[in-house]
């Protein structure tokens, strides 16, 4: 736990907090252990206890001064180097990682990072590390103390050392094992929830709501027997930690009476004895809870580590940088996959002029997004190379790529904010005139006229409270507002109704004017404007796809061939209209 937080917050303050909480443990064990001479003194003989009250004041002084001054710095440290460095450092590499990166998974860790797991590692350097170490060394002070009141009882602490330890080793790793078992039941019964939701209509359609649906009670049978199952994992060894340190405590007692009685120990020194060994097991005992503590502080480092960890694509060096001045995109010889030994594309040459329109076109699967990916670098390829205007897109700085390229896609997300600032973003210095021409270009102007607050219009989260046809009119008065010199637009047209389909496929002959533009469709009327078609055709059996055909509509719908063939397929199945 203690690399992982170093690795994030930097070495020198986490060794600083361990050695200052680590003296402030052996300035508490000390006080204590002080308790013992003072006791006796005071009880033998009160005016001979003066110098031992001093020292005790003196090391107590001593104690809560630099308790004091390092729980300050550790809630500096809770607050600025974990909390605000990380969300951060998280931020910083969001923006250096490669698009494709991200997927739904990824972003809900992100998500989590930022709130749960920030909020679980705020408590290490604060509570959970002091804590610890209090537990530990105030123990391991007194013992010292002890061996010299009498060594005997200082064995019996020795002795219980070993059992404590194995028992607390037992607590992680049931901690670890009780929240495995809790997470897993309690994912599949929150995707049960959430399906439950979803499905509401379905399930009100075919009666199930008023029957009960099976699968959601099963979850919540599980989730609970998980949760009890759970409990017996994590209340065993805590038992059996509880249990040791009581017969402990119960040893030392008898044992010590016993010296009493003797007359190998006097009274008074036993009684101070065991006023201090109560003050010490409360630490010990209370560090149970610190167990689960400890297992969802690690989970939570790993979570930070595998983000701020992740690998950004290289940059090129300076000598390296180059800034193309055309904008003809190729792609010659290019592999690529996006797992090791599933290779998505083999061989791939072509080549788009400046000004040109590609269209993508082939069965589903057959990686035509991934295409357009390679070409906005959200991957590198696995051989060969991808090129504008003649330079390697891997020379290319990612901050020119970006403003080089405007990529729309089917499916369009917007921010939890007006249109006005949604279609801003791409270019935030745009003035109002700039965005009402965007706005016009891209047919938007119209949904912002039947709207009563038009461009003041609060979207909703993603964009929720426009409708899909809408939400890409946004996307597209962004790509006009960048006006960048390369276009990539993905299947954009594909889920829309007619009356949208015809305002965006309208738009796109004006956006793709004086552009170089890649455009993976599905509908025959997009392609039609196309100055070359490409048919991407995979292996059989899932093989990397390779450019099976290529050249302009008319030629290809002449030649017949596999293009005409897939036109005619998806034309039969209704989803192609093809016009003239
Ligand atoms: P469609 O027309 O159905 O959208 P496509 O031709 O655009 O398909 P791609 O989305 O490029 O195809 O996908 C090509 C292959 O790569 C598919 O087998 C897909 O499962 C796989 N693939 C796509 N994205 C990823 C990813 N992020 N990780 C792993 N595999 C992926």
């Amino acid at each position: 736990m203690l690399k992982l937080l170093s690795d994030l917050v930097g070495i020198r303050e986490v060794r600083a907090l361990i050695v200052f909480y680590t003296l402030a443990a052996v300035l508490e064990g000390v006080t204590l252990a002080l308790l013992i001479p003072f006791l006796q003194a005071f009880l033998d003989d009160p005016a001979s206890a003066g110098r031992w009250l001093i020292a005790l004041c003196v090391m107590g002084v001593l104690f809560l001064t630099l308790q004091t001054y390092t729980m300050l710095r550790s809630y500096r440290i809770s607050v600025y180097d974990v909390c605000d460095a990380l969300i951060t450092r998280i931020a910083n590499r969001v923006l250096e990682l490669p698009l494709g990166w991200f997927n739904a998974r990824r972003e809900a860790r992100i998500a989590s990072a930022v709130s749960r797991e920030i909020n679980t590692l705020s408590h290490i350097a604060s509570i959970v590390v002091p804590a610890i170490i209090t537990a530990f060394t105030v123990p391991i002070v007194m013992i010292i103390a002890v061996v010299f009141v009498d060594w005997t009882l200082a064995l019996v602490m020795v002795i219980a050392v070993l059992p404590l330890y194995w028992s607390w080793g037992r607590m992680r790793t049931a901690a670890t094992e009780a929240s495995e078992i809790e997470t897993a039941a309690s994912t599949t019964a929150a995707g049960r929830l959430i399906e439950y939701a979803r499905l509401q209509p379905v399930l009100r359609a075919t009666g199930v709501v008023q029957r009960g649906w099976g699968k959601l009670d099963d979850a919540l049978a599980e989730e609970d027997v998980a949760v009890q199952n759970a409990l017996k994992v994590k209340g065993r060894p805590a038992m059996a930690y509880a249990t040791i340190l009581q017969i402990t405590f119960a040893v030392l007692l008898a044992l010590g009476l016993y010296h009493v009685l003797n007359g190998r120990l006097d009274a008074v020194a036993f009684f101070a004895l065991m006023v201090i060994v109560a003050r010490m097991i409360s630490p010990l005992a209370q560090s149970v809870l610190y167990a689960s503590e400890i297992h969802n502080s690690v989970v939570a480092l790993r979570s930070m580590h595998s983000i701020v960890g992740a690998e950004p694509l290289p940059e090129p060096s300076a000598e390296e940088a180059t800034i193309p001045t055309r904008t003809a995109v190729s792609l010659t010889n290019v592999d690529f996959g996006y797992d090791a030994g599933r290779p998505v594309l083999k061989g791939i040459n072509l080549e788009a002029a400046e000004g040109t329109m590609t269209a993508l076109v082939g069965p589903s699967g057959s990686g035509k997004s991934t295409v357009l990916r390679l070409i906005g670098r959200f991957w590198d390829v696995d051989s060969g190379c991808v090129e504008i205007g003649g330079v390697d897109v891997r020379k290319i700085p990612t901050h020119e790529l970006m403003a080089m390229t405007s990529m729309v896609f089917q499916d369009v997300y917007l921010f939890d904010t007006t249109i006005r600032e949604n279609v801003r973003l791409a270019r935030p210095d745009a003035t109002d005139e700039e965005l009402e021409r965007a706005a016009k270009l891209a047919r938007l102007d119209q949904v912002i006229e039947a709207l009563p607050h038009g461009w003041d219009t609060q979207v909703g989260q993603g964009g929720l409270k426009l409708s899909g046809g809408e939400r890409q009119r946004v996307s597209i008065a962004r790509a006009f507002i960048k006006d960048a010199p390369i276009l990539l637009l993905d299947e954009i047209t594909s889920a829309l109704d007619g009356e949208n389909e015809a305002a965006i496929t309208s738009v796109m002959r004006d956006l793709t004017r004086g552009r170089t533009v890649f455009v993976v469709a599905h509908r025959l009327s997009t392609v039609r404007d196309a100055d070359q078609i490409v048919f991407l055709d995979p292996e059989p059996n899932g093989g990397p796809a390779h450019v099976a055909e290529c050249g302009s509509p008319d030629e290809f719908l002449a030649a017949g061939g596999l293009y005409a063939e897939f036109a005619e397929a998806s034309s039969a199945a209704g989803r192609w209209q093809i016009t003239s």
